[in-house]
Parts: C-alpha cells; sequence; structure tokens
C-alpha cells in the first residue's frame, strides 16, 4: 500500500517537474501536460465554428463596438503587463476576437487564445464600460492564466494515475480496489478539480483586477458589478449557466474587496508595472 502511493505520488512528481509553467501575477505554478498551442489552435477552430453558424447572431451596432473597444483596452493593458513582467512569451500566439452576440443568457466567456464572446444579455446587468471591463478582465483571466489547459492536464494526470492505479491493484479484492480509488479517483474529482475552479475563480478575478486598473476602469467598480450580477441571478427564473460557474456571492465579493489594494497600485499604469 506504502509503496503503491509511492508510485503514484513519484509519477506525478516526475509529470510535475517537467511540465509545469508559472502564472502570471499570482506566480502560481501550474500544471501544463497539455500545449497551450494545441488548446488555442483547437478553440480557434471552436469559435470560428460559433461565429459562423446560423444559430449565432453576431451583431454589429453599437453596443458591439463598445465591446470591442473595452476588449481591445484590456488586451492592450495586458500586453503592457505581460511585457513589462516577463511574460510576453505567454501570449505570443493570441489571436484576439471580441463579438457581441445578439442573446438574452446573462453570459460571456473567453476561449484560449483571447477569442472572447459577450451576449447581449449581460449588457444590462454590466451597465457601464466599467462593467463590461469587469467581466471580459475576468474571462479573459481564465485566458491569461491558461485554466483550460491546467483543467485538461489535470484530467489527464487523473487518467494517467487511475491506469497506474488498476494495473498496480489488479490482484488485489476489489474491497481495497475500491478503498484506492477513492483515496486517489475520488482525490482527483473531489480534490483537484472541484476546488481549482473556484481557485481559478479566484485567480481570474485577481488577473482580472488588476488588467482593468492598467487598462483605465477603477477596479473599485468590480464591487458593484459583482452586486448587481447577485441581483440578476436571484431574479433570474432560470438560473443562466453563468451564474453556476461565477457565483456572486459575499464570499466572491469579500475577496475581491480584499484584493483591491493592489489592484489600484495598477490603476491607470502605462507601464504594466505598480505606479503607487
Ligand atoms: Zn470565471
Amino acid at each position: 500500500m506504502k509503496a503503491l502511493n509511492l508510485t503514484v505520488i513519484a509519477a506525478a512528481a516526475m509529470f510535475s517537474i517537467s511540465s509545469c509553467s508559472t502564472v502570471p501575477l499570482t506566480g502560481r505554478s501550474r500544471l501544463s501536460l497539455i500545449s497551450e498551442s494545441e488548446m488555442r489552435g483547437a478553440a480557434s477552430l471552436e469559435y470560428s465554428k460559433f461565429i459562423k453558424s446560423p444559430s449565432t447572431k453576431v451583431l454589429n451596432n453599437a453596443d458591439a463596438q463598445r465591446v470591442k473597444r473595452v476588449g481591445q483596452r484590456i488586451q492592450a493593458a495586458i500586453t503592457k503587463y505581460m511585457n513589462a513582467n516577463g511574460y510576453a512569451s505567454q501570449i505570443q500566439g493570441f489571436a484576439w476576437e471580441f463579438n457581441l452576440i445578439d442573446s438574452k443568457e446573462v453570459n460571456a466567456w473567453c476561449m484560449p487564445g483571447g477569442k472572447v464572446a459577450v451576449y447581449t444579455g449581460l449588457l444590462p446587468v454590466a451597465k457601464d464600460d466599467a462593467g463590461l471591463a469587469t467581466v471580459m478582465g475576468h474571462e479573459i483571466a481564465h485566458a491569461i492564466a491558461q485554466h483550460s489547459s491546467e483543467r485538461a492536464s489535470q484530467a489527464a494526470l487523473a487518467q494517467a494515475g487511475g491506469g497506474i492505479l488498476s494495473a498496480a491493484t489488479g490482484g488485489k479484492s476489489s474491497g481495497t480496489q475500491e478503498l484506492i480509488s477513492q483515496a486517489y479517483g475520488l482525490g482527483a474529482q473531489g480534490f483537484v478539480l472541484l476546488p481549482n475552479s473556484r481557485k481559478q475563480e479566484l485567480e481570474a478575478d485577481n488577473l482580472g483586477l488588476t488588467f482593468m486598473a492598467i487598462a483605465g476602469y477603477d477596479p473599485a467598480t468590480a464591487v458593484s458589478f459583482w452586486q448587481r450580477m447577485a441581483a440578476a441571478s436571484r431574479g433570474s427564473q432560470k438560473p443562466a449557466e453563468f451564474f453556476s460557474t461565477h457565483p456572486a456571492d459575499e464570499t466572491r465579493i469579500a475577496q475581491i474587496q480584499r484584493l483591491l489594494p493592489q489592484a489600484q497600485k495598477y490603476y491607470n499604469s502605462t507601464t504594466g508595472k505598480p505606479i503607487r
């Protein structure tokens, strides 16, 4: 049992040492077994399929221009930040796009490589450019932190770990196997995947606040944006998917308030370095 655990830990450590990269700003070491450039290639194909689909209505009105304008300001801020802090290579393969989609859904997302979609249903909640910058900054931060590649890597590692376990426990009773599966298999699901998504959410808030600040939007306005999101979430009869993955609860708002002093140091920075 002990030797078996060591085998698994050694395998995991081998993966981690050879395949980790650093998240900008937080400095967190993330697992990257799945290549980010492959993720971006796949995302780019998916995005163009989505944009060209007959069921997707891409708008080109004043609001769409606003989404592009806010997006490009965040893009410029990120470029400054990444260049000034030694992360330029991480955004080299980005091919930014910002589109407004005609849909009642309260939703926005950013695929790996900077492919952004904002849905018109979000606009009343975003209210103004600063609100839009809050949600776009947050979604884009997921792509900058390469959270999709990280999750895919975790799933791959969980599968590889599971494979090692079933090979090693082949001769054991099913009871023992079950215990080990629970300790490791469920561990991979419950410990690695789920809490990490909350970790990723907080990290995206942290990065997003900094990027919006460099772009010239007061990061303090993020608090009222998430309060409006909380109200919208309470008011919606059929909760949108965005609300379930992005709970606008007191925990998030309190965490954002704790992150504000750090983000404020970057407010209106023209260099991508803190100015206060
Ligand atoms: Zn998020």
